[in-house]
């Protein structure tokens, strides 16, 4: 842990003499190991099958924000409940943000993360959105960077796993009045994660709802923030309840133009190897889609980032136009969209398989983040060391 310090917790204080990667004016994090690590033995048992978002590290990251004081009392400590007040007004009024990302280990055993500024700086955007204090990019990587070097044994080595990682942030100021918060809370959790698709990447079939919408004009769509989510969950069920896996959204004011699925972009792929995403202010920008499309356009590849209407895919699926579908996010990569199905409404054959684009997309990006092929775009950043 050489980037504890625990003589001083105030965020404007200078690091102590061992901190060699914290920022100048950056948090210096004390930690308190815990007292009830898992041993090796009970650890390879989670790690051999750890499914996704169920099994967490010894440890976490905790950063207070209070109007007065700021940042302050950075700590790493053991894995554990929070301590709420019953009218902390997070779990009123929603004042939520939060962030998804990886830490993967390479074949020599280091551990690496794939583009946590960007991370940051969404994490910050949303933090705008929902009336939060904006953490500095600085601290938000070293605070994912202080819980994996703590908790490196659970980072997975077996291919396509990975160390979950969840920052997030909430209003836990204990206050019903409706307005922002002026005590809020910023913790880190890791889990292990294992290979989304075990068998080989399996194309998905997605719900096109009709009856509901995502986000509106204006609203928090572009945020990252657990109301989206909520939303998202009884649509998410009609998809089940018609053979889906996934269910799509369209925009609110026209229902005409595609935006994205509950949690993943998507992209269309046209015969003549254009890659096209909808782009609309109220689609949360993912880092995966960003870094697929940048791939693609070093390969050459025409990338448009416009309104794209539901007619536009149907017909051109149809009329052979559109060759691939995909969606795409940190969790699971790159998925392949075999069909979309609505009321009344079909296009796709379930028996599509993932195009060849979509596949070697897929294959060039999760190369970058396992280390095997160069990091030519500075991507990866390392947390162990
Ligand atoms: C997180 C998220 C994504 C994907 O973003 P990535 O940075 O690629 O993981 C897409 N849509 C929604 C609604 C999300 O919350």
């Amino acid at each position: 842990m050489s980037q504890t310090d625990d003589t001083t917790t105030d965020d404007t204080a200078t690091t102590g003499d061992d901190t060699t990667t914290t920022a100048e004016f950056g948090l210096s994090f004390e930690l308190t190991p815990s007292e009830s690590v898992r041993d090796s033995a009970e650890r390879e048992v989670i790690l051999s099958d750890p499914g996704f978002g169920k099994h967490f590290t010894d440890h976490m990251v905790s950063i207070r924000w209070t109007l007065d004081e700021g940042w302050h009392a950075a700590r790493v400590h053991p894995y554990g409940p929070l301590q709420l007040d019953p009218a902390a007004s997070v779990l009123h009024y929603a004042q939520e943000i939060f962030e998804g990302m990886k830490a993967y280990r390479h074949a020599d055993g280091s551990i690496w993360s794939f583009r946590p500024d960007a991370n940051g700086r969404r994490l910050q955007r949303s933090a705008r959105r929902l009336a939060l204090p904006e953490l500095s990019t600085d601290d938000f990587v070293e605070s994912v960077k202080q819980l994996v070097q703590v908790d490196s044994s659970w980072v997975p080595s077996a291919p396509e796993t990975s160390l979950y990682l969840r920052p997030f942030m909430i209003a836990s100021e204990s206050f019903l009045g409706v307005r922002a918060a002026q005590q809020v809370d910023y913790h880190v959790i890791a889990s292990p994660a294992g290979a989304y698709f075990t068998g080989g990447v399996a194309p998905v079939s997605i719900w096109l709802t009709t009856n509901y919408a995502r986000a509106g004009k204006g609203g928090t769509g572009a945020a990252k923030t657990g109301g989206n989510y909520a939303s998202s969950l009884l649509p998410q069920q009609e998809a089940y309840e018609n053979g889906c896996q996934q269910v799509l959204f369209l925009d609110s004011s026209e229902s005409t133009y595609i935006e994205e699925l509950g949690g993943m972009n998507v992209v269309l792929v046209y015969a003549d190897g254009t890659l096209v995403t909808p782009d609309s202010d109220s689609i949360l920008e993912g880092i995966t889609r960003d870094s697929i499309l940048e791939l693609a356009e070093a390969r050459g590849h025409r990338v448009e980032r416009r309104r794209v209407s539901l007619d536009e895919w149907r017909d051109g699926v149809e009329n052979g136009d559109i060759v691939e579908v995909f969606a795409c996010g940190t969790a699971a990569v790159v998925v392949p969209i075999a069909e979309l199905k609505g009321e009344g409404f079909h296009v796709g054959s379930p028996a599509a398989e993932g195009g060849p684009l979509t596949m070697s997309l897929r294959e060039e990006l999760t190369d970058i983040q396992y280390g095997r092929r160069d990091d030519v775009h500075g991507w990866m950043t390392r947390l162990d060391a």
